[in-house]
């Protein structure tokens, strides 16, 4: 047997239905807060994610499904939405073709990671995205329609955790009261933390070795070294996240692992997924559009990860349920009840037909199993009065009814 490869999975018929929910949720709340789908390839360039996530990020120094193709051409499979965004926001000028460029793609990710238990190596996400516009105003709707998002999904018990990690003129300041703080404690944290030390010390926030998290407490917050003019952006997001009633909580700790994050980070927590705690997160990349060779345009928005989502929705009666069987009794009726499953269907009823000219017990004992809700009988006698007979297998009551009127028949008792 060829077996799915490590760290890929199939989504079966039996969760198909739950993913379609929430893609078709995401797709109807994010039109109705003005956004446009994108779809991009999900094979890029690899210096678009080096550029754009950043060369000292996990993602691209380990993670990158990257090749060349037989062209002789550096490629990768996308590790995150964001770049790709941007990539084909600057590449077919969006900006002059929307007025607010607001976009949002739905799709698979890969990144080779250790598989471990709820994580893949293709994964798949909803990634939001606007350009074009730095108020607070924006941050604080991003927010909010990410938790309209999850509340019409029906997942309640989430968090939203916000933090405000500076921008390129007040960063600097803070990496350094970090590295001051931390001293010849440094030495004494994992590896990890040393080498973020070097490339983005903000970065020693994520870490989730024990060992380090006393040090970590200890260490000076971001938003207490945001410059003027970051100060009064991070309370002008509050003070409209709090216009809207919106819930939130603080926490120098979000930081998010990426280089390309400015000003606002957030997370939508949720308690019911355990230690993968996070449905989706994201933050403000001001400085993106500019360093993948666009215009300089801030940009904000989230990535929301499908597996988890799915995971934390409610169940609901989402089994696929066949609404009718069609079955034959004698020979004449073997060949009407195509047609007349073909009839049902055209009126749109979901319609099963047996194949095999089994008997009538036996096709009984399938409609059984599919879970129909009606089986619609034919036999030569109803065939010659133009007739069917439908069983309402919940009550088991038999009527006749006529050919011509059985498909609103079943419609109005569906
Ligand atoms: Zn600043
Ligand atoms: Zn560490």
């Amino acid at each position: 047997m060829i077996s799915a490869v490590r760290g890929t999975r199939d989504i079966l018929p039996d969760q198909v239905e739950r993913w379609r929910r929430v893609e078709e949720v995401a797709r109807r709340v994010c039109s109705r807060y003005g956004y446009y789908e994108l779809r991009t390839p999900i094979i890029e360039r690899e210096e678009l994610f080096s550029k754009g996530t950043g060369e000292s990020t996990d993602i691209v120094q380990k993670e990158m499904y990257a090749f060349d193709d037989k062209g002789g051409q550096r490629v990768t499979l996308r590790p995150e939405a964001t770049p790709s965004i941007v990539r084909a926001f600057v590449e077919h000028s969006l900006e002059q073709s929307l007025s607010v460029a607001k976009l949002f793609t739905l799709g698979p990710m890969f990144r080779y990671e250790r598989p471990q238990k709820g994580r893949y190596r293709q994964f798949h996400q909803l990634n939001v995205e606007v350009f074009g516009v730095a108020e607070a105003s924006l941050d604080a709707e991003v927010m909010e329609m990410a938790c309209t998002l999850v509340g019409e999904l029906g997942i309640d018990e989430s968090e939203l955790v916000i933090n405000s990690v500076g921008c390129p003129d007040c960063r600097p300041v803070f990496s350094e009261a970090l590295l001051n703080a931390l001293g010849g404690d440094l030495s004494k944290l994992c590896g990890d933390c040393q080498r973020r030390a070097k490339t983005n010390p903000l970065r020693i926030f994520d870490c989730k070795v024990e060992a380090d998290q006393s040090t970590i407490d200890r260490l000076p917050h971001s938003t207490d070294y945001l410059c003027d003019a970051c100060r009064g952006h991070f309370e002008a997001v509050q003070r409209h996240l709090r216009l809207y009633d919106q819930p939130f909580r603080l926490s120098h700790r979000l930081v998010r692992g990426l280089d390309y994050y400015t000003r606002t980070t957030f997370e939508l927590l949720s308690s019911k997924l355990g230690a993968q705690n996070a449905l989706l997160g994201g933050g403000r990349y001001d400085g993106l559009v500019k360093r993948l060779g666009g215009p300089d345009r801030p940009g904000i928005g989230f990535a929301a990860g499908l597996e988890r989502l799915v995971l934390a929705l409610p169940d609901v009666n989402d089994q696929m349920v066949p609404d009718v069987f069609v079955a034959a009794i004698g020979s004449l009726a073997q060949d009407a009840v195509f047609v007349l499953a073909r009839a049902l269907r055209a009126g749109g009823l979901r319609t099963l037909v047996d194949y095999e000219a089994r008997s009538a017990k036996a096709q009984m004992k399938r409609a059984n199993r599919a879970g129909v809700s009606h089986v619609v009988i034919l036999g030569d006698d109803e065939l010659a009065a133009g007739e069917v007979t439908v069983k309402t297998m919940a009550t088991g009551e038999q009527c006749k009814v006529a050919r011509d009127k059985i498909v609103d028949v079943l419609l109005s008792a569906s």
